[in-house]
């Protein structure tokens, strides 16, 4: 132990060697007693100072290190919440949907569609008899069916698997008739062979006329009731937009999905992802039969009322 200069140190004053172990530096300190100071003392301060020193050997390698270990500058995250992720998780970016000018009015064609009629000509359609140039009447713009006798159905030159169509057509303003001779047509989504073959989307005045609701214009015809009636009167133009979905079918002819049909009647829906059980029929229970694309097809149906008009008709590929 090292040695006290000063042993008259009284109560309250600091003693000798407080904490001193072993005394290898003496340091002379005041001792201050009762108000007064009294004698200069030497104390023991070498654990005081040295455990001052590795403090601030200490602070001085934190102030050092810190920005070493610190992390850098990220944007704020959003919570998370239930460990579920981020909301950036569940983002898809690419690929891109393509840009498509819309046309001026939500009625004409789009910057992508095939026009398969702009009143102009019937370049984009066939007889569906034997694919002769189609002998319906275009004038004014207007497209209309010939009831001619051997004349029959026209379809596209083109064939297509699934589309969004739009067309417009015009029941007569004398139309004459009751139940489905009066202003009958059709659109074919796609004609699978000869006649009627193929699922009809009905067209026929059904401004106040009854018939079986099965077989009213928007209905899929003999399978899909419309789901409500927006016709407008005779000599009005109406309009509708499908989107038809075709069905897929194995290679032993089996139908692997069937079809599905949208169907917009003047803005109205009318068939919301209708599933067909085949073909439409006109009698009997409907079927598949395996094609892969098909034409679209319109109706010269045989009534005897007067024939019904169309115009603006256009399909985007979907494929
Ligand atoms: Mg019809």
């Amino acid at each position: 132990m090292g040695e006290c200069l000063n042993p008259n140190v009284g109560i309250g004053d600091i003693p000798c060697g407080v904490g001193g172990r072993g005394g290898k530096s003496r340091e002379r300190a005041w001792v201050y007693t009762e108000g007064k100071m009294r004698l200069p003392q030497l104390l023991i301060l070498s654990d005081v100072r040295l455990q001052w020193s590795r403090f601030l050997a200490l602070a001085a390698l934190v102030v050092v290190a810190a920005p070493l270990f610190a992390q850098p500058p990220t944007a704020p995250q959003p919570p998370t919440k239930g460990g579920r992720g981020k909301p950036e998780d569940t983002e898809v970016w690419t690929p891109e949907p393509k840009i498509v000018t819309p046309g001026a009015a939500n009625t004409a064609a789009p910057s992508d569609a095939i026009v398969l009629f702009d009143g102009k000509n019937l370049d984009e359609w066939v007889s569906n008899r034997d694919k002769t140039p189609a002998k319906w009447i275009v004038a004014d713009g207007v497209l209309t069916v010939s009831k001619v006798r051997g004349v029959g159905n026209i379809e596209t030159k083109r064939s297509f698997r699934n589309y969004q169509l739009h067309l417009e057509y015009k029941i007569p303003e004398n139309v004459t008739g009751a139940s489905q001779e009066r202003g009958n047509s059709g659109v074919f989504l796609a004609s699978t062979g000869p006649g009627d073959d193929g699922y009809e989307l009905q067209i026929l005045d059904s401004y106040n006329n009854k018939t079986y609701v099965n077989g009213q214009a928007g209905s899929i015809y003999k399978q899909g009731i419309p789901l409500a009636n927006p016709s407008r009167k005779p000599g009005e133009w109406q309009s509708y937009d499908v989107v038809w979905t075709a069905p897929v079918f194995n290679p032993d002819g089996s139908v692997k999905t069937p079809a599905y049909v949208t169907v917009f009647f003047n803005g109205v829906l009318v068939q919301n992802h209708f599933e067909l059980i085949g073909q439409t029929l006109y009698i009997g229970k409907p079927f598949y039969k395996k094609y892969d694309t098909a034409p679209i097809k319109l109706q010269a149906h045989g009534d005897p009322s007067p024939p019904i008009s169309f115009r603006n008709i256009w399909v985007r590929e979907l494929n």
